[in-house]
């Protein structure tokens, strides 16, 4: 049987910039953002960022409630950030909930190259920064 493709994740290098210093700035705590694009058979495509409303973190557990966001479906999926040290999901991340199509999750310290993208099913995803 032929496995399904996995779709390859573009982030833009204002987004990225945004999580990385929304997540430097929570440090130690863990941050959460929505994420704002579009989504095609290919590519998840993230242009923007979005604070969640009523979005509650500690050092170990971030989260917002799919209820209280309005239905929009520019947003695509959720980053966050592991204040730990590892990009892999937690099982608390795994147990969560999966939100839109695309999961981002970003490793103390923050950069370029702690930055992973996972699917629903917790498969990582190739992820490319885009410089425009
Ligand atoms: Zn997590």
């Amino acid at each position: 049987m032929a496995e399904k493709k996995q779709r390859q994740v573009v982030i833009s290098r204002s987004a990225a910039n945004g999580i990385i210093s929304y997540s430097k700035a929570l440090h130690p705590n863990e941050g959460i953002l929505i994420l704002q694009g579009k989504v095609t058979r290919e590519l998840v495509i993230i242009e923007g960022l979005v604070i969640p409303p009523f979005a509650s973190s500690g050092p170990y557990y971030s989260g917002f409630s799919n209820f209280s966001l309005p239905f929009d479906n520019s947003y695509i999926g959720s980053a966050h950030s592991h204040p730990g040290g590892s990009n892999r999901p937690s099982l608390e991340d795994l147990n969560r909930g999966f939100y839109g199509a695309v999961s981002i999750i970003i490793a103390h310290p923050y950069e370029d190259s702690t930055i992973g993208a996972y699917d629903r099913d917790g498969n990582k995803l190739e992820i490319k920064i885009a410089n425009s």
